[in-house]
């Protein structure tokens, strides 16, 4: 299932000579025939009972994005019929979210809700036309009449049941004097039809629950299939985009809206693969789930594949839009790898992201022979993709921070870092030479020792004698302190919805790492803003976290520096 070269080549095959993917063509197609007066309207529809994640940008940025290529308009409904798992909460994070991708339905602003009267009275005339009636079987009793594939399923007792009396229980479920799931609203079309979804689909349930938009006006709710195609039609949509999974659903889809629709005018419905990603998933239910476990902190955790939890992780709009041109919209179901997300973000902020100085894991270096009380400045590009961007200052002085990973007493041949007797640059300035180190009585080291060569600093002529290593660092007496929170894979395995189990059980127990006493420069304790894209040196990428506080700095890693999707390309 992996996306493999093979995919990738089926992926341009369905992106045609104008660069347009197949469903664009479709919609192409339409216009120049002229259909439905020659309008693109196409929608967004998400269930209010979630945060986005990546795979509903998927939809929305070709939903909007088509719109914008050629000169529609895209509405954003909220599909909220089912009142026992939606909340405002979700409908205002739903927004947000979308507006930060750039895309914007201006007063495209719908609700299924504001379908249900019409909705009722189409239920109204099919059952009066004897294509619907209410069955009061379990759902288990009806279940079980369904069928198989190949096994045509049973009528039901209740399907020939006089309209009149069809007409009065629907009233009267509606008037809330039935219980919940005592009695649905079924389409009377062919329980022996070989796509299951014609076998008598249910239209309405009795849902008592109130609606945060409806409060208790309405007793029966409808089901998507019932919602979705009608909503289409009353608000004038021409293109109605999804998944695959509802390819099965696309003649119930036409079905219902042809009790509507004429030659003039007819929402048609079209389907791409959906967006998995590997290491993580992308059931709202499973999401929802790890949010009130408090398995994540919220629905935001820079873990989480959801928009706000790659915003808040340090994921740009850029690289998001980027990802999914990348993989592109294909009739063929595919696991995407998260390693060409990231690639999509790494090479966004290798051109964006101002570099600074930070040490994560800091040890002390004591250059012996630098004049104690004196202070320079040394001056770093702040991008070196952006010369424009110019420079800013660092003070430097006889105490500074290096990583402690960077020094080893005793190290393997090819360590080319700080260890006594050699050489390394400290990263814009001077050369040194490392004199030696001091250590706790546990044998950790607390200091280290070096000689800095006045003649060596970077910039001056004669200055770029060649030392195998060079070293960031940040200067001791300036420094502010900072939390960095590291953030691998949510999950240990690759696919977690291929397993069996519990899914819980799959998480990866290491997948958060924080240290707190990070140093960083000054002028960049200088400019904390949250949200912020920053290079640390030879580290990766990191965002300022919604957290900081005037005295308590945090980062969230975004990402390291090294590309493994590059390198496995090459291969
Ligand atoms: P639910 O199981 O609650 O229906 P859902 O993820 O399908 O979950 P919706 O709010 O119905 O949630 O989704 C809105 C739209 O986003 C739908 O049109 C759906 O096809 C699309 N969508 C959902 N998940 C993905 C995905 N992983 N990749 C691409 N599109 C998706
Ligand atoms: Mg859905």
């Amino acid at each position: 299932m992996t996306m493999n070269k093979e995919q990738a080549i089926n992926n341009e095959e369905l992106t045609n000579e104008n660069g347009l993917n197949f469903i664009e063509q479709e919609i192409k197609d339409d216009l120049a025939k002229g259909k439905n007066g020659g309008r693109l309207n196409t929608r967004f529809p998400p269930e209010p009972n979630g945060y986005l994640h990546i795979g509903h940008a998927k939809a929305f940025i070709m939903d909007f994005g088509a719109a914008e290529k050629f000169g529609g308009t895209c509405n954003l409904r909220f599909d909220d019929t089912n009142p026992q798992k939606e909340d405002t909460e979700y409908v205002e994070a739903i927004k947000r979210d979308i507006h930060w991708l750039g895309y914007d339905w201006e007063d495209r602003l719908y609700y299924a809700s504001d379908y249900f009267p019409q909705l009722y009275d189409l239920a109204v005339r099919l059952i009066k036309e004897g294509k619907a009636y209410v069955d009061e079987q379990t759902s288990e009793q009806i279940a079980a009449q369904k069928g198989t594939p190949t096994q045509p399923g049973q009528n039901s007792p209740f399907r020939d049941r006089p309209i009149e009396e069809n007409l009065d229980l629907f009233e009267r479920m509606n008037k809330g004097e039935f219980d919940e799931g005592s009695m649905v609203l079924r389409a009377k079309i062919d329980m022996a039809n070989s796509n299951m979804h014609f076998r008598d689909p249910i239209m309405y349930r009795i849902i008592k629950t109130p609606h945060w938009r409806t409060g208790d006006k309405w007793k029966v709710y409808p089901m998507y299939d019932f919602a979705h195609g009608q909503s289409d039609y009353f608000e004038g949509v021409t293109h109605s985009i999804c998944t695959l999974e509802f390819v099965p659903h696309r003649p119930l889809y036409e079905y219902f809206v042809n009790e509507l629709a004429d030659e003039s005018y007819c929402p048609r419905q079209i389907e791409f693969n959906r967006l998995n990603l590997t290491y993580t998933v992308m059931s709202k239910r499973k999401l929802l789930q790890l949010v009130q476990e408090g398995l994540v902190s919220g629905w935001d955790d820079p873990r989480m594949p959801t928009l706000c939890g790659l915003r808040r992780r340090g994921y740009t709009p850029a690289a998001i839009k980027d990802f999914i041109n990348r993989i592109g919209y294909t009739k063929y179901e595919a696991l995407n790898h998260i390693e060409l997300l990231e690639h999509s973000i790494r090479e966004n902020l290798n051109k964006e992201a101002t570099r600074v100085s930070v040490v994560q894991n800091p040890v002390k270096l004591i250059l012996t022979n630098y004049p104690e009380g004196q202070t320079e400045e040394m001056f770093m590009d702040n991008n070196p993709e952006k010369p424009e961007e110019g420079k800013h200052g660092m003070p430097f002085s006889r105490e500074l921070w290096i990583e402690q990973e960077d020094f080893m007493e005793n190290p393997p041949k090819k360590f080319f870092r700080m260890t006594p007797g050699k050489e390394v640059r400290l990263k814009g300035a001077y050369i040194v030479k490392c004199t030696g180190c001091k250590k706790d009585n546990d044998g950790n080291i607390t200091e280290i020792y070096a000689e800095y060569d006045p003649e060596s600093k970077s910039g001056l002529p004669g200055a770029d004698r060649k030392v195998k290593g060079t070293l960031h660092w940040v200067n001791a007496a300036t420094a502010t302190d900072a939390e960095i929170r590291d953030y691998d894979r949510l999950f240990a395995v690759e696919n977690p919805s291929a397993h069996e189990g519990d899914f819980r059980e799959l998480l990866n127990p290491d997948s958060l790492k924080i240290r707190k006493n990070a140093k960083i420069e000054p002028w960049l304790a200088e400019r904390i803003k949250v949200g912020d894209n920053y290079q640390f040196q030879r580290l990766g990428y990191y965002t300022v976290d919604p957290d900081t506080t005037p005295d308590h700095i945090v980062f969230n890693k975004t990402i390291g520096l090294k590309d493994t999707w590059a390198k496995e390309m090459k291969k």
